[in-house]
């Protein structure tokens, strides 16, 4: 059985001051969660958010980091930085830091293999903009993507990657893919870990959906058989939101 991962990523969002308000309130909502909780903060927020889920189930995740130990990488952080500041979950691939930063496949694959070796785990993002959608690409570019991520990431590796299908048009756009698309598409995720990995691999990898999923739509999503869990971006940043979505995942 995979243990359902519900993930917030607050973006550029909330200060110190107001992520200590945000997290103090989920901390009793989400407390007996039967899924894994994870908040993926700016890395300003850390220390506060560190502080008030210390003996919590609420994990703490960054939301990108750089493949290089040290170095002349200015604004970049490392992945010994955030394991110090309490940090175990890392987001990496998010379409917005592919769209707006220059992120690419090769990239990606590089803060993988980064983030892994240094003990985090990683959520790794996948998707397709509308107009791959719309010329009938989904799948092979979904695939292709996954593939380069995870080059030369070994099979005992991979049990630290979480990989989140978010369709770039259904994030934060109030458009969210339908419960039976998100399942095709994290079926097709799946059946490519299959083929690198084997079986064991692919039936044991969590995959979540990921692009405007909310309170009210959380419960049908999760509910489909390949959809392990959700990445929540806007619902993530009200606590009785997100308490929703980790109580559906928790019964889906
Ligand atoms: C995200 O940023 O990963 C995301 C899914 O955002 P939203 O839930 O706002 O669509």
């Amino acid at each position: 059985m995979r243990k359902p991962i519900i993930a917030g990523n607050w973006k550029m969002n909330k200060t110190p001051s107001e992520a200590r308000e945000l997290v103090s309130a989920l901390v009793p909502l989400v407390k007996d969660a039967a899924c894994d909780v994870v908040v993926c903060t700016p890395a300003v927020d850390f220390a506060a958010v560190s502080e008030v889920i210390k003996g919590t189930n609420i994990k703490l995740g960054a939301e990108n980091m750089h493949w290089k130990e040290s170095g002349a990488y200015t604004g970049e952080l490392s992945a010994a930085m955030l394991k110090e500041s309490g940090v175990e979950y890392v987001i990496l691939g998010h379409s917005e830091r592919r769209q707006y930063f220059g992120e690419t496949d090769v990239t990606v694959n590089k803060r993988v293999k980064a983030a892994l070796a240094a003990g985090l785990k990683v959520i790794l993002c996948v998707g397709e903009m509308l107009a791959d959608r719309e010329n009938g690409v989904t799948d092979e570019l979904v695939a292709l993507q996954t593939k380069i991520a995870l080059k030369d990431v070994s099979a005992g590796e991979l049990k630290n990657v979480i990989i989140a299908y978010e369709p770039v048009w259904a994030i934060g756009t109030g458009k969210t893919a339908t419960a039976e698309q998100a399942n095709e598409v994290c079926a097709v995720i799946r059946s490519t870990i299959k083929a690198l990995y084997g079986a064991e691999a692919a039936e044991g990898i969590t995959i979540q959906y990921g692009g405007s999923m909310n309170a009210k739509n959380a419960a049908e999503l999760l509910a489909q058989p390949d959809v392990d869990g959700g990445l929540i971006g806007g619902a993530s940043l009200k606590a009785p939101d997100f308490a929703v979505i980790v109580d559906a995942a928790t019964k889906g």
